[in-house]
């Protein structure tokens, strides 16, 4: 008899499979794997594959993170374990599937550094302690870019205007090829548009369970990125690539289902539809929200899509149905009941954004943290990456609740991208000053 590891790999084989892509978030939520072939991917279902560890918290630059305080003292192994309940058909390779890997130490313990290490934990919290489900839906937004003669420009950057759908902004056709690749990926793609900005478009997940949420918006990102760089292009989560155009959001939309599958934000006897559990959920959220800008605006580029007027929040405040606060309410209730975090950047982590907002939320339901009415104004989110960071290292409940390993890693890695920037002298200070000084 044929185990069911062996089961899965033999029908992977009658399918044609010749590869697998093995594939896991570092801390930037950008995607790390191998191209495995099949008759190899079964000695590795047992053991793992081997990855050098370091590559979880090295910078965007590529540079090797050599902090104090993290474990790659001589850039040790770790073990990447596939999750064979995430393989998908790749749609733009050839014969290739994916699949997602859980990440342990070579004594078999999970990493806990690693960002879907750190969801699953979340999820753990909420499901013993308060016997809870977590649900999110993830919202991303992107820009396309073509290559001109001077560069990439934005991909039919003059034509439409928002919800314009069709050949006039979408002349490669490519929103029906991101969902046709999504639906091969089990993604739960459900529409596509374009958005406010020349060449930015949005596809829309359903919502689901926390982890494979979090794995559906990370394979996302990839996918998007694949699609277009099949089709010549780049696709860019970067949350303000533009001056004069809006950013690139990531929307994220949270509510709770305890074991009978009823959402537990909804209350209909209460005037608004919500329950006690959702207002304390909120106010978790933006009592810790100047500490979770560290996670949401991850970059140094972030800060400059949270400004006034460019439908982003500035502040920590919540609404009903209003897109220009932190905690919008959207208007569904009942099972539909959810609540939407507005700062995330595009270029966030999925894994990591969905965790700390649940521990926000976590924290505001065990603490009983009151909510402010919605008429009381908020008080302002940081203005910079090193704000926000700090804002973190000082909100010492929520940094224990994320754990004290997490924080030392995004910190050496995000001080180390500061560090970067301080010394680049850039075209803005070029322009602003050479000439007249
Ligand atoms: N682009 C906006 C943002 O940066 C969001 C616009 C929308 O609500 O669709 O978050
Ligand atoms: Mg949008
Ligand atoms: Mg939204």
């Amino acid at each position: 008899r044929l185990s069911s590891t062996e089961q899965i790999v033999k029908k992977l084989e009658e399918k044609g499979t010749k590869y697998v892509r093995l594939l896991y978030s570092d801390i930037h939520g950008y995607p790390r794997g191998k191209d495995i072939p099949l008759d190899f991917f079964k000695s590795i279902t047992e053991e793992g594959q081997a990855f050098c560890y370091s590559n979880l918290v090295d910078g965007l630059d590529g540079s090797p993170l050599n902090a104090p305080g993290m474990p790659n003292r001589g850039y040790p192994d770790m073990r990447a374990i596939p999750d064979l309940s995430t393989l998908a058909v790749i749609p733009w390779e050839k014969d290739t599937v994916q699949c997602l890997v859980d990440l342990v130490d070579n004594n078999g313990k999970p990493v806990d550094i690693s960002p879907r290490e750190f969801l699953k934990r979340t999820t753990t919290l909420f499901n013993d302690s308060l016997r809870l489900t977590p649900v999110l839906a993830h919202e991303l937004e992107f820009y396309l870019l073509q290559k001109g003669k001077a560069g990439w420009k934005r991909y039919s950057d003059q034509a439409g205007m928002i919800y314009t759908v069709g050949y006039r902004t979408d002349e490669l056709g490519l929103m029906q090829k991101f969902l046709e690749a999504g639906k091969v990926l089990n993604l739960g793609v459900t529409a596509a548009n374009r958005e406010h900005g020349g060449g930015q478009f949005e596809v829309n997940m359903i919502h689901g369970k926390a982890v494979s949420s979090a794995d559906r918006a990370f394979s996302f990102k990839n996918m998007i990125k694949e699609v277009a760089a099949c089709n010549g292009l780049l696709a860019t989560f970067m949350g303000k690539p533009f001056n004069n155009q809006p950013g690139s959001g990531f929307h994220l939309h949270l509510s709770l289902m305890n074991q009978q599958g009823k959402n537990v934000f909804s209350d209909s006897s209460a005037a608004d539809g919500l329950s006690e559990m959702a207002k304390h959920f909120i106010a978790g959220v933006l009592h810790h929200a100047p500490a979770l800008t560290a996670f949401l605006a991850p970059t140094i580029n972030a800060y400059k899509r949270l400004i006034p007027n460019n439908i982003a929040p500035v502040s920590t405040d919540w609404g009903y149905d209003d897109r220009n606060v932190l905690v919008r309410i959207p208007p569904e209730r009942g099972l539909g009941s959810r609540i939407e975090i507005r700062a995330g950047d595009g270029a966030a982590n999925p894994y990591l954004i969905s965790a700390v907002c649940l521990l926000a939320g976590y924290d505001g339901i065990i603490r009983k943290i009151e909510l402010q009415p919605v008429e009381v104004k908020g008080n302002s989110l940081p203005r910079t990456l090193t704000e926000s960071l700090q804002e973190l290292y000082a909100d010492k409940a929520l940094c224990e609740l994320i754990g004290n390993s997490m924080i030392t890693a995004y910190s050496a890695v995000k001080t180390a991208e500061i560090e970067r920037y301080q010394q680049y002298v850039t075209d803005w200070e070029l322009k602003e000053y050479v000439q007249h000084l």
